[in-house]
């Protein structure tokens, strides 16, 4: 059932359902921008709609919320170990289509991929979606692409800002008094969602062995600074390391966290023996480009990136990963063409 909600009304939903979950969703941090004067975006706990940032498109993922870029996992002695204990409750999370099909990316990593992570699957359990409606897209996605645009399961109810209202198509059952209780009307409801963006790529479906010697990753060892803020912002990016804290000097007691990891850092690929894979920025660039566009899919079936273009937003290289993809899919097919 669809409902048109004024905003008192909507706010008396968010607060009946912060009852119950907790809400996340996109706010806008004033002056905590990259530059002067410049604002960001990343997800935060809400009480109202007046908090939300539903115009633009959040800098960083929600993936903070499922996976913290540093997680206490457990306590250890030398006898026993405790799982360290967590906020127990529930979560809704307010999402555009292309964080929600990120969601079933992060979900085939940690709760498919061979065995499932315990510790993901209990805060997984625990969450919920809202599907925020999209009227328009950002310069740098490119979700029609590949096929992320629209999102059509999934989510509880989906949220659209009109010039009327708050139109919400409400899809779990047990809400629909709420709504029900709170909005002026019903009505039909199809949640917003893109069909054109500016920014496009061509994947090409297959990538020789030969790229890894392509001088296309060249340019990437002069430009990237290795920072990783395009990991960090990716909701798809999944690697983590573990670090150990040690509250005594034997190393008998302390704690083990999960911190976040990027593929584009110094040291990620370090090995025992003083070994290091991927030493050039290009390497990796083309470690991270061809996970996204190539070997995620050879094992899943499908492409990894959504296309939602934090990364290219947040490079402070303006290195564009939509574009690597295109420069990828040109070496590819000039190759193709010589062996003609
Ligand atoms: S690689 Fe870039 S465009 Fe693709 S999902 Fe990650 S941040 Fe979004
Ligand atoms: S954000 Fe840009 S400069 Fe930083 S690691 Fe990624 S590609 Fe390199």
């Amino acid at each position: 059932m669809g409902y048109l909600l004024k905003k008192e009304g909507f706010d008396r939903v968010l607060a009946e359902l912060g009852k119950r979950y907790r809400l996340y969703a996109p706010v806008r941090k004033i002056g905590e921008g990259r530059f002067t004067d410049t604002d960001v975006v990343r997800y935060d706990f809400v009480r109202s709609v007046d908090e939300m940032e539903l115009d633009r498109k959040s800098d960083y993922a929600f993936k903070e919320i499922l996976t913290p870029l540093s997680e206490t996992l457990f306590f250890f002695t030398e006898d026993e170990v405790k799982t360290a204990d967590r906020d127990a409750r529930e979560i809704l999370i307010f999402l555009k289509s292309c964080d929600m099909h990120a969601v079933k990316r992060l979900d085939q990593i940690y709760l498919d991929n061979r065995f499932a992570d315990p510790f993901y699957k209990e805060i997984r359990g625990r969450v919920r979606f809202v599907l925020l409606g999209c009227q328009k897209s950002g310069a740098d996605c490119f979700c029609v692409d590949m096929g992320t645009n629209r999102t059509t399961d999934g989510y509880v109810f989906s949220l659209d800002r009109t010039e009327e209202g708050f139109c919400c198509s409400v899809r779990e059952e047990s809400l629909e008094p709420l709504f029900a209780e709170n909005s002026q009307e019903t009505r039909d409801v199809e949640p917003g969602y893109v069909t054109e963006n500016q920014t496009h790529v061509t994947i090409p479906e297959e990538i020789p062995n030969s790229i890894y010697g392509n001088p296309v990753w060249d340019e990437y060892s002069a430009r990237c600074i290795g920072c990783g803020r395009c990991n960090f912002a990716c909701p798809t990016c999944t690697c983590f390391t573990m670090q150990d804290v040690f509250y005594t000097d034997n190393g008998k007691a302390g704690e083990r966290r999960r911190v976040g990891a990027s593929c584009m850092v110094d040291g990620y690929t370090n090995v025992a023996g003083g070994g290091q894979y991927r030493r050039s920025k290009g390497e990796r660039m083309r470690f991270k480009v061809l996970h996204k566009i190539c070997d995620f899919k050879k094992r899943f079936g499908y492409q990894m990136c959504v296309g939602c273009g934090r990364c290219d937003a947040i490079c402070p290289e303006y290195i564009s990963f939509s574009a690597c993809i295109n420069k990828v899919n040109a070496a590819v097919q000039e190759e193709n063409g010589r062996e003609v």
